[in-house]
């Protein structure tokens, strides 16, 4: 058994409590290298904003979860290094499927942990989310919950069609869980398709196309129900036309990748939302640099030429969404 706090790492209690009272949302941002890793805490550090660095199942599986631990304890280490005095890194592990996979994680070292019982039915997800909180507050890891269902694909998660979250089920599903943050579903959804063409309307000035807006009112009743409680948005990368449109040009193929807009991340950012999942942009700021240096010198092959360039577009990715979406730097 490793407790997180051996690690340097917190849970997101305090964090979320400043956060929802500050009017911020807290960056969690996925990785499973150590290119991401180091773009993550060099502009979380460099902005002083709390973070927290998600591992999925698919990543587990992809770079070992002993290994993306290990990478954790280091990343506060490095941030210290960096000048980051105090760092507020959590390490949490997205959308765990099973009792099993929280209590591995929460046994190495984690320090929060999500329980997605979102596809069971109701009283389903209330058991097992219970199961997991009892587990996980005996050594002070936080939980998160979800309710309602997102459309889209992540690693394993997929689901073709996505379900509000009902506001009159949060209060329930909170009394009874005793789950310390809820992920809700108002309309975003996971990966960099997040909706079809006809879903979308044009932007007559840009001819852009401008993805349905975020259902606000189910996030104001739940807000309402539940007065402070964290709120959690997944599926919430904004897929920056700038980055598909350098992989387009560079040999890319992705067509009528549409995200959602940042002036409702920041929006949302004001609200009770305090924690808002950010992978997909990366994996975007990732594939642009790259494709961008096999394009234009094509007889490079030192990996630290290709991504060390992806590296930095990262990390300008990063202290965007922390100064200009999320409002989360200079909290920590
Ligand atoms: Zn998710």
């Amino acid at each position: 058994m490793i407790n997180y706090k051996d690690l340097g790492l917190v849970n997101t209690r305090e964090m979320f409590k400043k956060a929802v009272a500050g009017g911020y949302a807290i960056p969690a941002f996925n990785f499973n290298n150590m290119e991401q890793l180091q773009a993550i805490i060099m502009a979380a550090a460099e902005t002083k904003s709390p973070v927290i660095l998600q591992v999925s199942k698919g990543a587990r599986q992809y770079a070992n979860q002993t290994l993306l631990r290990y990478m954790a304890e280091g990343a506060v280490e490095y941030a210290k290094e960096l000048g980051w005095e105090n760092p507020q890194i959590v390490l949490h592990l997205d959308h765990g499927d099973s009792f099993e996979t929280c209590k591995s994680c929460i046994d190495m070292g984690f320090s929060s942990v999500m329980i997605d019982g979102s596809h069971l039915p109701y009283e389903e997800n209330v058991a097992l989310t219970k199961k997991v909180v009892e587990y996980a507050h005996q050594f002070d890891v936080t939980v998160e919950g979800e309710l309602g269902v997102l459309a889209g694909v992540e690693d394993e998660v997929s689901a073709e069609e996505s379900h509000y979250t009902k506001p009159e089920e949060v209060v329930d599903f909170v009394t009874k869980t005793g789950c310390d943050s809820l992920a809700i579903s108002i309309g975003t959804s996971h990966g960099a398709f997040k909706f079809t063409p006809e879903q979308c309307t044009l932007d007559p000035e840009t001819g852009r196309l401008l993805p349905p807006p975020l259902a606000f009112d189910v996030l104001a009743a739940i807000e309402e129900q539940l007065p402070g409680f964290p709120i959690v948005l997944h599926g919430s990368s904004s897929v920056p036309q700038d980055e598909v449109d350098t992989i387009n040009k560079y040999g890319g193929a992705l067509k009528a990748a549409v995200g959602i807009p940042e002036e409702q991340l920041r929006k949302a950012s004001k609200s009770a939302v305090c924690k808002i999942n950010i992978d997909s942009d990366s994996r975007l700021a990732m594939t642009a640099a790259v494709r961008q240096v096999f394009a234009e010198k094509p007889a490079e092959f030192d990996p630290r030429k290709y991504l060390g360039p992806a590296r930095d577009n990262m990390k300008k990715l990063y202290i965007h969404k922390i100064k200009e979406v999320l409002g989360s730097d200079n909290k920590a």
